[in-house]
């Protein structure tokens, strides 16, 4: 009885019960049966070997696929721990997953591996590569398996099957060319074999546990990356070398921004340069807000826990919450958001539809409680601040409402520079309240994405348990995606907390709650822009705009001067006085990268002028100082990014 194949198309075909999947994609064309990797068989993912024994729906995986980069990197995986296996046959392996960034495995070692050894490694894994071994499913007695490891002395494999497989009667393995050259327990899929495998680097290796318990076997991971064409590792491979420049943690210590302390883990110690910065960010926000209709508020920072139940974080967030007991006991929690506090204050007053939209906008500080082995830098710390907001608004006004702050977040983004992307995710499995709710909510939200003229995409299902919503991904200049803005639906809060606004027909009614943020923390953001400038921040940013380099003493007077002339008109200057050559004072700054370098020399002073040195266009010759606060002035106000 021949089995009936569906197709992606909608097409079928018949083939012979035990037909691999890889003789479909051979039907289809040879360029397919060449390009495939894997395929799924219904919703399974499988080698190209895989014999078809039943009806099924079959797509090829090429590396056009989402997922093929993944079984790239799993299958380059084990072409590392061959290499490794082959060159050091007394190690044993552990696992090796692919990862965001490449792969890694772990191995127990006689010693730890030195670079010598990787390059020594990755050679071998280029030989096995070039010698195109086939990755060869087999399927083993379930005992005879366990036999095999434990007398090659893989202890860990044994375990590994032990766990991972009881109640079978077999296991699957899979070897490169034979036994001898490489064997590993792996319930697969891997690309069909060793040649497809074409650009991967390995990149570093570190300490490991066995399953990353400190108190188990300790090993030894290798990290690698893998791509589908050479020109995509060596652009992947450039971006890690840039990115290791730009890291914020390094350059905020060159810079002077901030600092961490052990006795404050995952709180900045902010410094005068790194609050100027924070301070500039925290006004423009304000800036930006108040002529859009919002109220900037403060709330409490610490809450009874009656609110944190009433808001639902007591049974389901306390965990990453910090908690504190009052000198009489009272039970009580640091905030981890603003909402529960802004809805204590709409409902402090009454209100009606006359005042809606009512918008809160809060920048006090937030605490929560990661684990202090994640912590590092600005990206992941305890207590930040937002520049959150909530919008009440009524059901009919979503729609407006969100179009406002699409184009509020358009225009913020665009005094950065910054290139972003949109998705809107919509109604979830698991969801509160009615469809037809869900349904005009999720209409409102596409409505106001088209007339703001905001391309998205949609990642259906993806919307929270309370209401859809719409996701900004920022793209750095080394074309990193970092998620930051967001727009939330809430039907949910404001009947927990019982919030209501009079309506025209003088009844109550539920407003809608937004929640927003356009920045997110501003922690985060400040270090993502750190990363996107490199430190060199467009003027309206730089913490430090211009340094007045006096070249000698006698010209500390007219410094002094220019220096009070230009702050007095709200630029942001320093004076470099050492006693140092002007050439270092310059080099200085440029390290610094101070936009604007003002050399003071005889002439400068009797000319009330100033020598103008750019950070990124060299010198720019002697101006009268006025000229030169002029043109400062208007490239602050036109937040130019150059
Ligand atoms: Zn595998
Ligand atoms: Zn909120």
């Amino acid at each position: 009885m021949p089995v009936t194949i569906t197709l992606p198309d909608g097409s079928h075909r018949q083939v012979e019960p035990g037909t691999p999947v890889l003789a479909i994609a051979s039907g289809i064309s040879p360029r397919l049966a060449d390009a495939a990797l894997a395929a799924w068989v219904d919703d399974k993912m499988v080698d190209l070997t895989y014999p078809l024994t039943a009806d099924a729906r079959v797509r090829i995986v090429t590396n056009k696929s989402p997922e093929a980069l993944e079984l790239y990197r799993h299958s380059t995986a084990h072409l590392l721990a061959a290499a490794v296996t082959n060159l050091f046959p007394s190690t044993q392996c552990g696992v090796g997953p692919p990862t965001d960034e490449g792969f890694f495995y772990d191995f127990v070692v006689e010693r730890p591996f030195v670079p010598e050894d990787l390059a020594a490694i990755e050679a071998k894994m280029k030989d096995l590569a070039a010698s195109d071994y086939i990755f060869e499913r087999q399927l083993w007695p379930r005992d005879e398996a366990l036999a095999f490891f434990a007398q090659r002395g893989e202890p860990l494999k044994v375990q590994l099957i032990e766990e991972k497989t009881a109640g079978q009667s077999h296991v699957s393995v899979y070897t490169i060319k034979d036994r001898e050259t490489f064997v590993d327990f792996c319930v697969g899929p891997h690309v069909p074999a060793t040649g497809k495998l074409k650009a991967f680097k390995l990149t570093t290796t570190s300490n490991a546990y066995w399953k990353g318990d400190a108190k188990g076997q300790p090993m030894q991971r290798v990290y690698g990356t893998a791509f589908f064409t050479q020109k995509e590792l060596d652009e992947h491979l450039t971006r890690l070398e840039e990115a290791k420049k730009r890291d914020h943690r390094k350059v905020g210590r060159e810079l002077g921004l901030f600092t961490f302390h052990p006795f404050a883990p995952g709180a900045g110690f902010w410094m005068g340069k790194g609050t100027t910065l924070y301070n500039t960010l925290a006004d423009y926000m304000r800036g930006r807000l108040f002529p859009a209709g919002y109220d900037e508020v403060k709330t409490p920072i610490v809450f009874n826990k009656a609110l944190w139940e009433q808001s639902g974080h007591w049974s389901h967030y306390r965990e990453n919450m910090f908690l504190v007991k009052s000198a009489d006991g009272e039970e009580m929690g640091l905030k981890a958001m603003n909402c529960p506090g802004h809805y204590l204050l709409f409902s402090a007053e009454k209100h009606s539809y006359r005042e809606m939209p009512i918008r809160f906008h809060e920048q006090t500080p937030l605490h929560r409680n990661e684990a202090s082995g994640v912590l590092g830098g600005l990206t992941r710390v305890r207590q930040f601040s937002q520049d959150d907001a909530h919008c009440f608004v009524m059901e009919s006004q979503i729609a407006s409402e969100v179009e406002a702050l699409l184009r509020l977040i358009q225009g913020i983004y665009g005094d950065f520079g910054l290139e972003y992307t949109a998705k809107l995710s919509t109604r979830p499995e698991k969801f509160i309240g009615e469809i037809a709710t869900w349904d005009h909510a999720e209409q409102s939200l596409k409505q106001a994405l088209d007339k703001a003229g905001q391309a998205y995409t949609i990642n259906a299902g993806d919307g929270a348990f309370y209401g859809p919503k719409i996701d900004f991904d920022i793209t750095d200049a080394i074309g990193r995606k970092w998620q930051c803005g967001t727009i939330q639906l809430d039907y949910v809060a404001p009947e927990r907390f019982d919030l209501t606004y009079v309506g025209a027909d003088n009844a109550e009614h539920r407003p809608v709650v937004i929640h927003r943020a356009i920045f997110g923390s501003f922690e985060r953001f400040i270090a993502i822009l750190i990363e996107h400038f490199a430190g060199a921040f467009p003027l309206w940013l730089a913490p430090v705009q211009a340094t007045v380099l006096p070249i000698a003493d006698r010209h500390l007077d007219y410094a002094r001067q220019v220096q009070a002339r230009l702050a007095a008109a709200g630029v942001r200057v320093l004076v470099d006085d050492r006693q140092e050559k002007v050439n270092l004072k310059i080099r200085d700054a440029q390290l610094q990268k101070v936009p604007y370098m003002l050399v003071i020399g005889d002439r400068e002073a009797a000319d009330g002028a100033v020598a103008v040195r750019s950070r990124s266009k060299g010198d720019l010759g002697a101006r009268p100082l006025d000229q030169f606060l002029t043109d400062a002035l208007a490239e602050i106000a036109s937040k130019q990014v150059s």
